[in-house]
């Protein structure tokens, strides 16, 4: 019989990824702080507790989709955490989009409790994670690895094996630096163009025929940007904190005044200045695009 499952994280990403769970039928139990996201995965025909420790017993295999590493590690090992409940053995996935060196201090504190630990996070946003079609990239023993692979096949297309434990998270972050830096420069020549008096859709449409075509430019600037909507679905503030880690990343490697750091400042000074809640297309008002709002 199937792995019995436990997704600490019913928001954005770990509801539709609990769902494909549930319909490849691994049986799932989820756990989420928000009423709304626990009522959410109810109408999937999920069971939800608030606290995670109700979540995870007689749990296989452990999930955290939670917004940061720090969260993350809280909900492990912080007051009332789960690592301590969890028997030794269970294998534990943080596919959020952590930081990898924290990954990694993790890892080792788990492995004392005798916890199996792989670094999973995703890629492809909201729409993939509802089509379970997500991009996963995993860091790890590669035992826990092909452990972890049948789990991770019913979220994702593709299931890549990093390296070691902090590789996937690693990635993950320089991923979503290639990516943000591709909407920001797409956003920049949507302003700039536009002033000059050409009409946006021109903007895209000449772009996504030529080679400046990026992900942002295929899927993001129409249906997003220029419709005005900023409907993503991934908040500015989680897009910001993966380009604080990439480039923290760089600097530990000694790579550094590279493009890498002038996104991140970009991405966090656009944090500070949009409410809250902004949507990471929003980053197109922060360089001056106009939409049709
Ligand atoms: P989200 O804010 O929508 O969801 C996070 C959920 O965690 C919320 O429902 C919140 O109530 C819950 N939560 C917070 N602390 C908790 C705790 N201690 N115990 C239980 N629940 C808790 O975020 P998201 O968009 O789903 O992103 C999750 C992770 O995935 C982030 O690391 C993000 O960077 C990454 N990610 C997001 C996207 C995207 O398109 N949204 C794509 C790829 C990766």
């Amino acid at each position: 019989s199937l792995p019995k499952v436990a997704m600490i994280g019913l928001g954005m990403m770990g509801l539709p990824m609990a769902t494909c769970l549930l319909k490849a039928g691994f049986p799932v139990v989820g756990a989420d702080l928000s009423a709304s996201a626990r009522a959410a995965f109810a109408a999937a025909g999920g069971a939800a507790f608030e606290q995670a420790r109700d979540a995870v017993a007689g749990a296989d295999v452990v999930i955290t989709m939670l917004p940061d590493g720090r969260i993350v590690r809280d909900a492990l090992l912080g007051d009332g955490g789960i690592a301590a409940v969890l028997p030794a053995g269970t294998l534990v996935l943080d596919m959020s989009s952590s930081a990898p060196i924290g990954t990694v201090r993790l890892g080792a504190e788990l492995a004392a409790l005798e916890l199996r630990f792989v670094d999973a996070p995703v890629s492809g946003g909201v729409r993939r994670a509802v089509d379970g079609t997500l991009a996963i990239m995993a860091g790890g023993s590669a035992a826990d690895v092909e452990a972890a692979r049948p789990v991770l096949a019913a979220m994702g297309r593709s299931v890549f094996a990093t390296g070691p434990l902090g590789s996937g998270h690693a990635m993950k972050a320089l991923n979503n630096y290639v990516s943000a830096a591709g909407l920001l420069a797409s956003c920049e020549a949507l302003a700039i163009a536009e002033a000059f008096g050409i009409a946006p859709e021109t903007v895209v449409d000449v772009l996504n025929a030529s080679t400046g075509r990026n992900n942002s430019t295929e899927t993001k600037l129409k249906p997003f940007v220029l419709s005005g909507t900023f409907g993503s679905g991934f908040a500015l503030a989680l897009m910001a904190k993966d380009l604080r880690t990439a480039a923290d990343l760089a600097a530990e490697v000694g790579i550094e005044e590279g493009l890498i750091e002038c996104s991140a400042r970009k991405w966090e000074q656009a944090r500070a200045g949009l409410r809250p809640g902004a949507d990471h297309t929003e980053i197109s008002s922060f360089v001056g695009t106009r939409h049709k709002a």
